[in-house]
């Protein structure tokens, strides 16, 4: 009976050096133990071998099929196969093989070979396609099409080993999550921050999320519920967590003492404000954001220079240069957009008309009028740190289609 393993490629790790590709291929074997154990698959074997991490072993190709795609969710992954390992003695022998392997596959296909081959061998590769290619088609193939074919039989040779497949799954690619230091990414739950909080985390950033409650109970159960989906799916290696804080008093000092126009840069400015104390109160080295330039009237380029002048920590925003659709694609792709979508836009601030052009002295001069810089300290105090990975959703919060409150804000004219 043979048995099936993973086949894991990475692809940035190889560039590095000698000692952080050890290291970075460490974390990357541990993140895929915590990706099994968080999707309750239990008793494999993971190790680093030969440039790839092998996950060992399964009953049949579904189980491991099924778990392939879970490996397919930790950064720094490339692709997932599972494979057939078999030893060889000579060409004949690993031909017999694979005609073993793949005769039920390609019957009635227009099908192409591809192999690949490291180590020394008294055989190319392209012997091996060609070969193996000659008995499949006495096998019931309906044809060769190295261009376009309906299947594709791959094999890999490794030394006194060959591995056969013919399923890749794609992986996100990046680095292994921890490779890089801690963020903070101020998570709205919206459709933007999810993604770029995802982008950090494809960088090797240990991501923490920050959500500024703007609307109690049902704001907060919303953002949860996304908050839910990266962490499952996609925080692997860590403990993520979710901090909230609640903003209602910053949102009432400026809804009753800052002019109409200039209240979201108030307010996006006591974001900065609180993140940053609460990123230095965690280790983390930079604060992340959904902003893309250009996209609501906080995001033009002089707002964005304002609502900066508020703090001196690194301000991480990976979605800078995206336009709404490619952020739309993306958090569809990675699984947030159905949970973002639910969240409904709230005009916390009764804003119509925001400025498009802040000035900074009077951005300054309306925030420190509000009186909110006396709640900063406080606030963040009093921020709530929710594990993730422990959190269940309760059923209320998973079916209730709640609405949903978030500041919302009209497009830069
Ligand atoms: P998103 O879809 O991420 O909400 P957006 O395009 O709606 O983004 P804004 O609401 O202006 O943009 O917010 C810009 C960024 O500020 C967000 O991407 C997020 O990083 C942060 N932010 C906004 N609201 C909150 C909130 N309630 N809690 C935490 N961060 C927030
Ligand atoms: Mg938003």
């Amino acid at each position: 009976m043979v048995e099936w393993m993973l086949l894991v490629r990475y692809s940035e790790i190889a560039l590095k050096g000698r000692a952080s590709r050890r290291r970075m291929e460490r974390l990357l074997v541990e993140n895929i133990r915590d990706a099994l154990a968080s999707n309750g698959v239990k008793g494999k074997r993971v190790w680093a071998r030969d440039a790839r991490v092998w996950v060992c072993c399964f009953r049949d190709e579904v189980e491991a099929f099924r778990v392939a795609e879970h490996v397919a969710r930790v950064m720094g992954v490339v692709s997932v196969s599972p494979v057939v390992e078999q030893v060889f003695h000579d060409l004949n022998h690993l031909v017999e093989l694979g005609r073993e392997f793949f005769k039920e596959r390609v019957k009635g296909k227009v099908f192409a070979v591809r192999a690949h081959r490291v180590g020394e061998h008294d055989f190319t590769s392209k012997d091996v396609e060609k070969l193996l290619g000659e008995a499949l088609l006495k096998e019931g193939a309906r044809g060769v099409n190295l261009e376009n074919p309906e299947y594709e039989a791959f094999v890999e040779i490794r030394w006194g080993q060959v591995y056969f497949y013919d399923k890749i799954v794609r992986g996100p690619g990046g680095l292994p999550v921890g490779s890089e230091g801690v963020v903070l990414s101020l998570f709205s739950g919206g459709i933007d921050s999810p993604v770029a909080s995802w982008m950090m985390l494809k960088r090797g950033c240990i991501v923490h999320l920050l959500f500024f409650n703007i609307g109690g109970k049902p704001h907060l159960e919303g953002a949860l519920r996304v908050a839910k989906v990266l962490a499952d799916k996609w925080m692997y290696g860590y403990k993520p967590k979710l901090y909230v804080i609640d903003v209602r008093p910053i949102v009432q000092l400026i809804s009753d003492r800052v002019p109409e126009h200039y209240r979201i840069i108030v307010l996006r400015r006591a974001m900065m404000r609180l993140a940053e104390k609460l990123a230095l109160r965690i280790g983390a080295e930079a604060l992340v954001t959904g902003e893309s330039l250009g996209q609501v009237a906080s995001q033009t380029l002089r707002n964005l220079r304002v609502i900066d002048d508020a703090t001196s920590i690194l301000v991480l925003r990976p979605l800078i240069g995206f336009d709404k659709q490619e952020i739309v694609n993306k958090a569809i792709e990675i699984g947030t957009y159905e949970e973002s979508k639910k969240l409904q836009e709230y005009c916390a601030l009764g804003v119509s008309k925001p400025t498009t052009r802040a000035k900074l002295d009077e951005a300054r001069k309306f925030e420190e009028e509000s009186g909110i810089l006396d709640l900063i300290d406080k606030l963040v105090e009093l921020a709530e740190e929710i594990d993730l990975r422990s959190t269940k959703l309760s059923s209320q919060t998973m079916h209730r289609r709640n609405q949903l409150l978030h500041a919302c804000e009209a497009k830069p004219s």
